[in-house]
């Protein structure tokens, strides 16, 4: 029998905004000063497509980073050329625009204004807040990045740039693939540090990320995750398994 999940489930829901924007509902009443949730597909004639470097789709794509930035009221947009490594960037600098850091992962701010975002499709958008500190972090996690460590990264630059302690942390694992559609090679057992199976196996990535965060010191209230698979069950979300190339991200800052 598996194992009791950890973390308990929510769904996220749509708010009412110029850009498909999914928000965890607990965060939006319980936290109005934050900025949170996950794009999703928008209208099927014109996908919300968020792919910053992709295919000569720049200047159209680019378009919709600006209604992104304005539907959240950010001054300043911080992303990362995403490398599936465990690296993440403290920012507190407040100039207006989009910043993309290299070989970056995971970013950490308490500045308000200063918005956090990962692109994702099918890896896990793993969100962290202190509430009482007004911190947050988000991070892009994939196998290869979570084996890499970048959750404990992630945990460790918002105890040493904010002094944030895990157990005031609330931690969300966003849309991601479910281990229903999720079937990996035995590597990535290896690679998270797991028994390793002698054939493909299905992967909870989430269950995964959540109990390297207890592990880590985030208490089991704080651990929340998303009822969404990107794949399957009508998805609103890109699915990169499930044949999309486009890209949602996750975003996370403080109302400026
Ligand atoms: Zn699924």
């Amino acid at each position: 029998m598996p194992a009791e999940r950890l973390g308990r489930t929510v769904t996220e829901v749509q708010r009412d905004a110029d850009v498909p924007l999914w928000e965890h509902p607990e965060w939006r009443d319980g936290f109005p000063w934050l900025v949170q949730g996950v794009t999703g597909v928008g209208a099927a004639a014109e996908p919300f497509d968020l792919a910053l470097f992709g295919d000569g789709r720049t200047g159209e794509v680019m378009g919709r980073w600006q209604a992104l930035g304005r539907a959240t009221g950010a001054m300043r947009v911080v992303h990362g050329y995403q490398v599936h490594g465990a690296a993440v960037c403290f920012h507190s600098e407040e100039t207006p625009g989009l910043h993309v850091s290299p070989d970056t992962d995971g970013h950490v701010s308490a500045t308000p204004g200063v918005l956090l975002t990962v692109s994702v499709a099918d890896c896990v958008p793993i969100s962290l807040v202190d509430p009482e500190l007004r911190a947050v972090a988000l991070l892009h996690g994939g196998w290869r990045g979570i084996a890499a460590g970048i959750l404990e990264r992630g945990i460790r630059v918002l105890e040493e740039r904010l002094s944030a302690r895990p157990a005031d942390l609330r931690v969300h694992l966003g849309p991601a693939i479910c281990s229903e559609c999720y079937e990996v090679g035995p590597e990535v057992y290896r690679g998270l540090g797991l028994p390793e199976p002698s054939r493909p196996e299905r992967m909870d990535l989430r269950a995964h990320v959540a109990e390297r965060a207890l592990r880590a010191g985030v208490g089991e209230d704080g651990i929340t995750v998303s009822k969404h698979c990107t794949r399957c069950g009508g998805s609103p979300f890109f699915s990169h398994r499930g044949g999309r190339s486009e890209r949602q991200v996750a975003v996370l800052g403080l109302s400026p």
